[in-house]
């Protein structure tokens, strides 16, 4: 009995540090560990499930939290949008001071062309014409240069606004993402010591069972979706609830080999 006693004692430590709110079945094994001195052996079998089953649950929630960690695709649409706008404003800041250079070299062939025309040196009328068609074509393509221009800088005000409503809603989203990966990183560190602490109370629980009781156990567990021991109660398997045979029972409660049911094999445990 002195492992016995042990196993008790080591479950009893490791059991109270647990969130019983949330894993009702510590509180079913705890009740199951403190009539230690009573256990049958199925009944450790028993308490090896619901370890196993805590352990599978924190595990899927584990998973979970995982699939939940990244960037999510509202983060990485914002940020796209955010970039993309950014290089166009760059384009249209190029593109404008291309623009104005064109015009400053364009004012500065008008300058030019109205120094000839004004300055009283040519005289031929039919030079002074040709260069008052020059200055008429220079000016329009002025007029052209600045319509276009006045085009950038339009653009330009309305994406740097846009820029500037983008910029605000990725801060909120990447704020509200990060207080969220936080939290989400701190319920996986929680779920991790839990999964520690079942971990290291399985490998006790383990050590009280026969290693056949335990091989077939670990086969049916792996067949019957993580429940390889079924309650018998008022005489009805508990994994697939047929009426078990009187004598089935019998042995299952006073046997000390595993009796397994004859509809789903699960093995029978009659608290
Ligand atoms: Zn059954």
């Amino acid at each position: 009995m002195g492992n016995v006693i042990t196993h008790g004692a080591a479950t009893a430590s490791v059991v109270p540090s647990l969130p019983m709110a949330r894993y009702s079945v510590y509180n079913r094994h705890a009740t199951l560990s403190s009539a230690v001195a009573a256990m049958h052996p199925m009944a450790y079998l028993y308490a090896l499930q619901e370890t196993d089953l805590a352990i599978d649950s924190l595990r899927q929630q584990i998973a979970q939290i995982d699939a939940q960690l990244g960037e999510t695709e509202e983060l990485i649409q914002l940020k796209t949008q955010v970039e993309a706008t950014r290089k166009r404003i760059q384009q249209l800041h190029s593109q404008q001071r291309d623009l104005e250079l064109e015009t400053l070299s364009l004012q500065d062939k008008i300058k030019g062309v109205e120094n000839k025309l004004y300055g009283g040196e040519i005289t031929n009328p039919k030079e002074l014409q040709g260069l008052l068609e020059d200055l008429q074509a220079l000016k329009k393509q002025l007029s052209l240069l600045e319509d276009r221009l006045l085009t950038l800088m339009i653009e330009g005000d309305e994406q740097e606004k846009a820029l500037r409503k983008q910029e605000e809603r990725l801060s909120q989203v990447l704020t509200a993402w990060q207080e969220e990966q936080e939290k989400l990183k701190a319920e996986r560190g929680q779920l991790e010591e839990q999964l520690r602490l079942l971990e290291a109370q399985r490998d006790a629980q383990v050590a009280q069972v026969a290693p056949p009781f335990l091989s077939l156990y670990e086969g049916l567990r792996a067949r019957r979706q993580g429940r390889a021991v079924a309650k018998v109660e008022r005489g009805l398997c508990g994994g697939c609830h047929i009426a078990l045979p009187v004598s089935l029972v019998q042995r299952a409660r006073t046997g000390s080999s595993p009796v397994q049911c004859s509809s789903c094999e699960r093995i029978l445990y009659v608290p």
